[in-house]
């Protein structure tokens, strides 16, 4: 059947959004641009006991930071909202009496102490054809009796009456079919009249087929509720236009076994949140992607191959490549291993890659937590340009390049030993009286120049290079020094050497 494809996210707000969850996102988006579809962001909010505040900006925030765009949702509206299930209250009281209304489903009374009773009365107690026939709901109690209970204001819930013994099949793009029978299942819980709202199953269900879903992608985790899906898919008559279930495999532990946590990235320091998470109610802090320097290209593309691959040995690939070459076919069904290390260098092949302007901005707020606040955005991308190659992180631009924002206030001893002895400092003010006659300071001309200077007197290359270096970024290390005097304005780069030539002491040798 040729259907427009239509995918969802419907994340839950029930806390920050974990980096699997934006992996489904990104699958679903990069299956719906394949197929020119749409993509819809369905918040999931009939839990009420588990929302919790601001969980809903941040994955909204955390999707358009990764370029992850919707077509429908909350922020973009559309034509088949509210995108918010919290606001569809009415939609899903009218789908709940259409199964009662066609005996698929049934009004249950049983308080949590009559469950109880029942758990201790019969072993494996499951809600189901086998234990249905003895508890207290609307197949066993009169009508009169049920009706009389609701006007009253009892409590009650609206259980889905599952057939026994049927093999369930789950038809998954990456799985196949799976095959489970209704005998594992229970009545599931489909409504509860003391918030007026559905559960998780029913307003799933009855969006998808409302909002014309044509994939269902979403974490294996939820696998198991399939079954209970295609038999309510079923029982409201939906089957032609039930969608088609990708469960895409888990993230598993960068070591050892079992499903990613936050745990493991505590442990190994990598961030498990797209950006940074303010818990409102411990105020506990969660690192994020954003704000540990890495660029939402990387994250991507990182993400993007933890379950899929490319089918050949492409690993740097745009959203754009990215969506030209994904296919189910080439995803695993076995968990995928959360290598951070790789999400490390995918980043810094990003940062190589990126315009030395982009990544000028990027480093803006790193370098004013260093206090540096005033300083030219053209500045910053030429020092930026010159230790890119070298950064895997943004902040790592500051631990490579700090020298071009300010001067050294140490001088590494290592160095001082090997390149600084009683004959430097006379030479280092002979270097400055050099650099004072050079007009031009573009980095060959001033090269050419200090090295005939080097070579006429006879100086040994490699110490009076290195000394120059140390006195201008306090170590030896960072791009090539003709390049460095090039862009630190020259007053600067002979105030340092001049200040070097009074604060480092030769050490005895
Ligand atoms: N609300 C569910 C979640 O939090 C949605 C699962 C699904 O995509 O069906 O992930």
């Amino acid at each position: 059947m040729d259907r427009k494809v239509r995918v969802r996210f419907a994340p839950s707000p029930t806390g920050p959004l974990h980096i699997g969850g934006v992996r489904t996102a990104l699958y679903n988006y990069i299956f719906a641009h394949q197929n020119d579809g749409d993509m819809i962001l369905r918040i999931e909010d009939t839990d009420s006991r588990r929302f919790v505040p601001g969980a809903e900006e941040y994955i909204a925030d955390s999707l358009h930071w990764l370029g992850i765009k919707f077509d429908e949702g909350v922020r973009e509206g559309g034509e088949y909202g509210p995108y918010k299930q919290s606001e569809r209250r009415e939609i899903y009281k009218e789908y709940v009496q259409k199964l009662l209304d066609a005996d698929k489903a049934y009004i249950a009374f049983d308080t949590p102490e009559e469950l109880e009773e029942a758990r201790q009365r019969i072993s494996n107690f499951q809600y189901d054809a086998s234990t249905r026939g003895s508890m207290r709901n609307s197949l066993t109690m009169p009508k009169e009796e049920v009706d009389r209970l609701i006007a009253e204001g009892k409590q009650y819930v609206v259980r889905f009456k599952i057939e026994p013994n049927r093999d369930v099949k789950v038809n998954d793009l990456i799985r196949g079919e799976v095959v489970i029978n209704s005998n594992i299942l229970d009545d599931k819980v489909l409504y509860k009249s003391a918030d007026e709202l559905p559960t998780y199953h029913l307003a799933n269900i009855v969006d998808d087929h409302l909002m014309k879903v044509s994939h269902v992608i979403r974490g294996e985790e939820w696998l198991p509720s399939a079954p209970l899906h295609v038999l309510l898919y079923e029982a409201f008559g939906w089957t032609d236009t039930m969608p088609q279930f990708v469960h895409l495999p888990l993230l598993l532990k960068p070591v050892g076994n079992g499903k990613l946590s936050k745990r493991d990235g505590d442990k190994l320091g990598f961030p498990v949140f797209p950006l940074e998470w303010h818990d409102p109610k411990s105020g506990e802090i969660s690192s994020g992607y954003r704000e540990k320097g890495y660029l939402p290209e990387a994250v991507v593309n990182f993400l993007a191959l933890l379950g899929w691959n490319p089918g050949d040995d492409s690993e740097v690939m745009s959203m754009d490549e990215l969506i030209k070459k994904f296919s189910f076919e080439h995803c695993s069904k076995s968990g995928a291993k959360f290598d951070f290390k790789k999400g490390i260098w995918f980043n810094h092949e990003y940062i190589g890659k990126t315009d030395d302007a982009v990544l000028a901005q990027l480093f803006m707020p790193v370098l004013a937590e260093h206090g540096i606040t005033d300083v030219d955005p053209e500045y910053v991308a030429k020092a930026v340009g010159m230790v890119k190659g070298r950064a895997d992180l943004i902040p790592d631009l500051w631990t490579q390049g700090d020298f071009f924002f300010r001067a050294p206030d140490t001088y590494a001893e290592k160095d001082i030993k090997k390149r600084w002895s009683a004959e430097t400092p006379a030479i280092m003010e002979e270097l400055i009286g050099v650099l004072e006659g050079i007009d031009d300071m573009t980095s060959a001309n001033a090269e050419k120049i200090v090295l005939d200077w080097i070579a006429e007197k006879g100086y040994h290359l490699g110490n009076v290079m290195n000394a120059f270096r140390l006195a201008v970024v306090g170590a030896c290390r960072g791009p090539h020094m003709f390049d460095i005097a090039e862009l630190i304005p020259k007053e600067e780069v002979i105030a340092r050497i001049r200040r070097a030539i009074k604060e480092i002491k030769p050490v005895q040798k």
